[in-house]
């Protein structure tokens, strides 16, 4: 059984269920990042898990104890739990020490324990030259930072971020969320972090929890994520990719249009046959002027267009039948837009979907 677990959990607003029987098991010191797109429910869920908000149905439990099912949930200052949201909720009128000792004084520390307590966690987001400051006079990072410590402080059982770098700008964004891999390999909280963000989620999390329209579509670390996604939906949200239909042969071809057929080194082979999905990543895509070796997973185009990006090229290719192929090759490989070109889609980067 894991630390955190969340079981069968419904949330209800208005008679819509936004959360939709989600079952998931944190386990302790782990770092969890809810990860899709606005409105399928990475909210709702922390919120759940906070207490600010009540099941329908399902229960959440905290190291076996309940915390939390329809009409029984303990107070969100009883759960031990952290938050830290968007907007960093600092106190503008006390500097940056006393905004992180708060949580200390509130649970009534000795002075002394207070004043190491405080400088330990300080040290640790690199804040004690920052310590006599007001909040107006730190920069975003800086704030977040002191955000960070305020919640790390008081020692959670469980840390839970709500979108926390979203008002940072995008260099900064990168930086932090080393930072915040750093602090959590530190102190190990076991910590929930809501993100739209898949490059964040990426950078931070030991596991993903991919979420749409309110059920967990896919739940695995970054790399098994990106690797191995199970559905056309998480194919999509992490990485660029092409997908592909076709009719399953019943082994390891789907035949597509453009007299296209694609052999799978992978995939999530069901029982449907007719209208069977493969994900291939822009990157794995080859582009050629020349007629490959390969026969098989070959297929011609025209080139709409190609961007030159620096590192590498971007391609769109049409196929005969109106179908748009991306591929991503390296900046040597230069074909002008109208020209005829050869996709080959290798067989161990062709992945089928469930439907
Ligand atoms: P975002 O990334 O935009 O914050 P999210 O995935 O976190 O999105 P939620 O905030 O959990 O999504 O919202 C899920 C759905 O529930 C949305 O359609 C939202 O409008 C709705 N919702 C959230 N809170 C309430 C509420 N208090 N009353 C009514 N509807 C709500």
């Amino acid at each position: 059984m894991g630390f955190l677990e969340l079981k069968g959990l419904t949330k209800r607003f208005a008679g819509a269920a936004v959360v939709k029987d989600l079952s998931l098991s944190v386990e302790k010191g782990q770092l969890v990042c809810l990860l899709g797109p606005s409105g399928c429910g990475k909210t709702t869920t922390l919120r759940l898990i906070a207490g600010f908000v009540e099941p329908d149905e399902g229960e959440i439990r905290v190291g076996g104890r309940r915390i939390s099912a329809p009409g029984d949930s303990e107070a969100p200052e009883r759960r031990n739990m952290s938050m830290i949201f968007q907007s960093y909720a600092l106190w503008p009128h006390m500097t940056v020490f006393d905004n992180v000792a708060y949580g200390l004084r509130l649970r009534g520390l000795p002075k002394g324990e207070l004043q190491q307590r405080a400088d330990t966690i300080l040290a640790a987001t690199q804040l004690s030259q920052l310590a006599t400051r007001y909040p107006g006079e730190l920069s975003g990072g800086q704030q977040q930072r002191v955000s960070l410590a305020r919640a790390l402080v008081v020692e959670p059982e469980t840390l839970l971020l709500d979108e926390p770098l979203s008002n940072l700008d995008a260099n900064l964004r990168e930086e932090m969320r080393f930072e915040i891999r750093r602090l959590h390999d530190k102190f190990r909280y076991t910590t929930v972090y809501v993100t739209h963000d898949q490059a964040e989620a990426m950078t931070t999390a030991d596991l993903i929890v991919v979420m749409n329209q309110g059920v967990i579509e896919q739940a695995g670390s970054p790399e098994e994520i990106y690797q191995r996604p199970r559905t056309e939906f998480v194919a999509r949200f992490i990485g660029g990719t092409n997908v592909f239909r076709g009719r399953w042969d019943g082994q390891d071809t789907v035949a597509c249009g453009n007299g296209l057929a694609l052999r799978c080194a992978s995939g999530e082979f069901g029982s449907a046959v007719a209208d069977t999905p493969v994900s291939v990543r822009h990157h794995d895509v080859r582009l050629s002027a020349e007629k490959p070796g390969a026969a098989t997973n070959t297929v011609q185009g025209t080139v709409a267009r190609q961007i030159y990006l620096g590192s590498h090229r971007d391609y769109l290719v049409n196929l005969a039948d109106g179908e748009t192929v991306r591929a991503v090759t390296p900046a040597g490989i230069s074909v002008p837009a109208g020209q005829a070109v050869w996709l080959h889609l290798p067989p161990e980067h062709c992945r089928a979907l469930a439907q």
